[in-house]
């Protein structure tokens, strides 16, 4: 294949990829939350709100800890709501809580 074939090739691929993100983005918005007597987040101890934590069930739980600085957060910083790969096709709540959270670096 010549340079020119896979130059094409590349920017062919580049402009399919960048007009799938906003549809991907739209898909992440419309989540719906993720219910807390869902199967999983009962199993998980989760929480929509994490000053509700029942820290005797869960003593590793810190006040700090919330979905927002939880490396599994889909969410951008401020976002009320966003994806966790936990919860496939569900959203949780920026200031929920579950017993796998896990520090995103840099927060
Ligand atoms: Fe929240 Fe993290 Fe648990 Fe997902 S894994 S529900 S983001 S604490």
């Amino acid at each position: 294949m010549s340079d020119k074939m896979h130059r094409r090739a590349f920017i062919r691929t580049a402009v399919l990829g960048a007009a799938a993100i906003p549809t991907l983005i739209a898909a992440a918005e419309t989540l719906p939350m993720l219910d807390v007597k869902d199967a999983t987040a009962v199993a998980l101890g989760y929480v929509p709100d994490a000053t509700k934590v029942d820290a005797k069930s869960n003593p590793t739980y810190k006040a700090v800890q919330t979905c927002a600085n939880c490396v599994q957060f889909q969410g951008k910083p401020g976002e009320k709501a966003a994806a966790c790969p936990l919860f496939v096709g569900k959203s949780v709540a920026a200031g929920g809580w579950c017993k796998v959270w896990i520090q995103k670096p840099g927060t």
